[in-house]
This record gives C-alpha cells, structure tokens and sequence, in this order.
C-alpha cells in the first residue's frame, strides 16, 4: 500500500503518518518524489484492516494499493527514475555513465594503470574485482583485502571512485571499508542472505541479473535491498542463459525498456559479460546507450591478452578510447550526454 501525501503536506504531517504506520506494525518507506511524496507500507505485520485510520490523517491524499510483488521498486511508488548517487557520480540523470576497468584487480600497477587509462577516456568509475566468483575452485579467486587496498590507492591516485564485487556474507564488512558500490554478482542475484544484508549498509548496490532470472524475479532481489532501507540499488543486465552458444550469454536488450516501465530504479548494460567476446563490446555499447540505459560496465586492461580472467571479452585502452567517443554520439543524439 502507498500513502500518497497531498503536494502541500509538511514535514510534520509526514512524520506523523510514518509513526502511525509503524505503531499498526507496518515498515514505513517515504519516498520523495518531485511533485510530492508518497509513503510505502510493507511488511508482514501490518494491521490492513485498521489503515483507514491514516487515510484520515491530516495531509493525506489517499491510500492505494500496489499491485506489483515488488513495492518500492516499483514505479507505482515513484514515478520519475530514482537518481543514485556513488560518491558524486549521478546515475538515473541525463548523463550515461561509464564504469570501467579490469575484470580482477592483478597487482597495485595493473590498477593503477587501469584507472588512469579508463579516467583519461572518460570513465567516471572503476570497477575490478578483489574476491572473485569463478566457475572452477581452480581458478584465480581475486586477491581479496589486498585488491581492495589496491582499488583504494587507484581511487587516490586517479580520484575515480570505485565498484568491486562482495560474493559472500561475510565479506560484507571488509569490503563496506574500502568500496564507493557494492556489487551482487550474477550468481549471487537470490542469495537472500546477501541482500538484505547489503540493505542494511549505507552504500550503493550495483545488482547484476542472474543468468536465469526473469526481470521480476530481479526486481525482487532489489526489493530485499530497498526494504531492509537502502535506497541506492543500480540495476544491471548482464545477459542471460538461452540456446545461443556465439555469445557468452545474450543480451537482453528489452530488459531495460520493460525495467524502465515497472520501475523507478537505473538500470545500466554490461556489454563485456554478455556479448563474451571483444569484437561485440562496440556494437552492444552503443545498443545499451540507445535503448536508454543508464550507464554501461566496461571490462577494460592495459593488456588485455594477459588478463587473469575473462580476457576474451576484454578490451584494450585505446578500444575503449575509441568506445567512449562512440557512446557519446549515440548520447548525444538522444538527448543525453556522456
Ligand atoms: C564481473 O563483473 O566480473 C562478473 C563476475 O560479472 P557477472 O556476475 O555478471 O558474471
Ligand atoms: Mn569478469
């Protein structure tokens, strides 16, 4: 259910619906809009049958129901595209932003490097990850605290705020001190556990879709964040499972028009997992850009052929130079900048 306050309702007004809410067991969400804010009412415990009384309240426009499984994240309860903030970099406004670097952070100078190459071409953020989720128990499973250390002197030396990747609960806390944005893994999409805990940090998330998810079980997984009471979720598709072995996965280009309608949230591409192959890191850019997606996630390494992980998909600086000057045609012609 939402609360929807009259446009020339106080702050007053708004407390007192929020303290009355959670009195009837309910968990209180306001949600400031442009035009006027509504507050959504979740939870297992609320008394339904008694909310008539805050329809009565003074400032109070009306109460409605939410019809979609997922409440706050549906553009039931705001309408406009929420704007996230990461450490002064605006997701959800007219700029598409542009997140890049390493798949796994290797060493300090590979950072280091990698910032300082992506910020040049106009990266606003650095992603790298620092614990890894790999297929094989095998494989290179990131240099955990001390990639993160090095993540931290690539943002001081470069001033590019960064993205990293926490795989298991229990990583929360460490990686909380050094990230600007958490990141949830494809893999990691229903690990419930994870979410709500990551709902209860004052960070930003960057959600990634599972492989095998429908979009509103993605926007269930966002519900767990919002509803534990952090606001900061970042969508991000990154391709899905179907019968196409060309691709690593296939690009679920409608993913963003369909979110866009259903829900307030930005959501960004990740051409780099999806496509699975250098040569097609372009062409889904500039799809994501003109589709309307906020933003792109860009794996990018001063040496792509050496990369420790996903080096196929990988590209080079001077690619991603020549990607960036691409992208912000493609933003400009839609009304957007980069
Ligand atoms: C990554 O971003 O390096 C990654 C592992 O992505 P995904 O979770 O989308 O596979
Ligand atoms: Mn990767």
């Amino acid at each position: 259910m939402i609360v929807v306050m009259r446009m020339d309702a106080g702050k007053d007004a708004l407390e007192e619906v929020v303290e009355k809410a959670e009195e009837l067991g309910f968990s209180p969400h306001v949600i400031f809009g442009k035009e006027r804010n509504v507050i959504g009412l979740v939870g297992v415990n609320g008394k339904r049958e008694n909310v008539g009384v805050i329809e009565e309240m003074p400032g109070v426009d009306r109460i409605v129901p939410i019809s979609k499984p997922y409440k706050l994240a549906s553009k039931e309860v705001k309408q406009e595209t929420s704007i996230v903030d990461v450490a002064g970099v605006k997701f959800g406004g007219d700029e598409v932003v542009a997140i890049a670097g390493p798949c796994a952070v290797e060493s300090e100078e590979q950072i280091v490097r990698s910032a300082q190459h992506v910020k040049a071409a106009g990266a606003k953020m650095l992603r790298g990850g620092a614990f890894k989720p790999r297929t094989s128990p095998y494989s290179f499973q990131g240099l955990q605290e001390e990639g993160l250390k090095h993540l931290a002197t690539a943002r001081e030396e470069t001033g590019l705020p960064f993205c990293t990747e926490v795989v298991n609960p229990r990583n929360v806390d460490v990686v909380y001190k050094y990230t600007d944005m958490f990141q949830v893994g494809a893999r990691n999409i229903q690990n419930f556990a994870l979410l709500s805990l990551l709902g209860q940090t004052d960070k930003p998330v960057l959600l990634k879709r599972g492989m095998a998810t429908t979009i509103e079980e993605f926007l269930m997984a966002a519900e767990y964040i919002l509803c534990e009471g952090n606001k900061n979720v970042i969508l991000c598709e990154r391709g899905i499972r179907t019968f196409e072995t060309a691709t690593r996965n296939t690009l679920d280009i409608s993913c963003v028009p369909v979110v866009k309608e259903k829900s307030h949230l930005p959501i960004i591409i990740d051409p780099s997992h999806s496509g699975g192959h250098r040569p097609y890191v372009t062409a889904l850019s500039r799809a994501a850009v003109a589709v309307g997606a906020d933003g792109v996630i860009v794996e990018v390494h001063p040496e792509p052929d050496n990369a420790m992980s996903d080096a196929a998909q990988t590209i080079s600086p001077e690619h991603f130079v020549k990607l960036m000057g691409e992208l912000k045609a493609v933003a400009l012609s839609i009304g957007r900048y980069m």
